[in-house]
């Protein structure tokens, strides 16, 4: 009977790993034909200043439509186009439609909106990246001060010395650079130090165990840290008034997440900006029950 157990479980396991390869080199064959298809766009998510609950900025996110399967997450399918190459084509489109939504809310007479783009290590490290981010500030005439970088821990920590050239010069630029999913890595104190950065931002796993001990010590930790080297802190995935509150306790900078709004279309987030900015400030305050 262990025998037959045994058996099955194990093709039970083959079944499990024939469908994850399919699955893969099916998102892979339909990544390469989405530009042409149009069917990426991007959806931004509103970035708040916790002291006075103004819009300080958006990070683009992308989605995509795939024309048979639906929308298919960017956690499973960027994986995916790092490991074939297509990012470096995604990212440039990811670069050039962010900085042209910028320009569109201007022309619609909104004040100044910064945008934040998450750059793959794959493009991060390929030697046009300096290229294609002037390239497209330049195509769309958008102030690079409008323009944020989000790079991740992993990425930064490795291979130190040429990230640091290359923040350096992005910095020259003048754009922002702040780093995503803080405290996941292991990043030390005096490492950090060397880096060229404006932000970081507390990865959303703590701040679903704020609550909890541990969630709340490193929470705690990594805003002293942004304290103490000089660097905002924003806070990611806060979606409860508690987590709201414990944070801005602490002197957290800056929060994003779905109490204050879900990621949008872009002319969704020109009507949020128009008509409700003072909805958004609102969250900020304690919900009355
Ligand atoms: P990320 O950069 O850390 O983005 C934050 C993710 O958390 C987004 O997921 C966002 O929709 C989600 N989020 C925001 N607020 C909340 C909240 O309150 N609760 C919860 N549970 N989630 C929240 P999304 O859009 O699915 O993106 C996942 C990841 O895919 C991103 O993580 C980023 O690493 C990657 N990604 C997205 N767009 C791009 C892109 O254009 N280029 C690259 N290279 N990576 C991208
Ligand atoms: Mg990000
Ligand atoms: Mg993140
Ligand atoms: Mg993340």
């Amino acid at each position: 009977k262990a025998k037959r157990e045994g058996r099955n479980r194990f093709q039970f396991y083959v079944a499990e790993l024939n469908r994850i390869v399919q699955r893969r080199a099916t998102i892979e064959r339909d990544l390469r034909l989405a530009l042409q298809r149009n069917e990426f766009t991007l959806h931004f998510q509103p970035q708040l200043s916790i002291d006075s609950g103004q819009v300080i900025g958006v990070e683009a996110l992308l989605r995509w439509n795939q024309r048979e399967r639906g929308a298919i997450s960017p956690a499973e399918f960027i994986p995916v186009a790092e490991s074939t190459g297509l990012i470096m084509e995604i990212g440039q489109w990811v670069l050039f439609e962010a900085c042209r939504q910028v320009t569109e809310w201007q022309a619609a007479g909104l004040p100044p909106v910064r945008v934040a783009v998450n750059i793959s290590p794959v493009q991060f490290r390929h030697r046009h990246l300096l290229d294609s981010i002037m390239h497209a500030l330049h195509s769309s005439g958008v102030d690079p001060q409008l323009l944020e970088i989000e790079l991740t821990e992993s990425l930064i920590m490795r291979d130190a010395d040429t990230t640091i050239s290359t923040l350096r010069r992005l910095r020259e630029l003048g754009v922002e650079v702040s780093v995503d999913d803080f405290g996941t890595g292991y990043s030390s104190l005096s490492y950090l130090t060397r880096f060229p950065i404006n932000k970081i931002k507390l990865d959303q796993s703590f701040v679903r165990d704020i609550h909890k001990p541990d969630g709340a010590a490193i929470a705690r930790t990594v805003i002293t840290l942004g304290q103490t080297l000089d660097m905002r802190v924003m806070a990611e995935g806060v979606e409860t008034y508690e987590q709201l509150a414990f944070l801005r306790e602490h002197g957290c900078h800056e929060a994003q997440g779905f109490l204050f709004s879900r990621p949008m279309p872009g002319g969704a987030i020109q009507r949020l900006l128009t008509d409700s900015r003072e909805d958004l400030r609102l969250r900020m305050l304690e919900p009355a029950f």
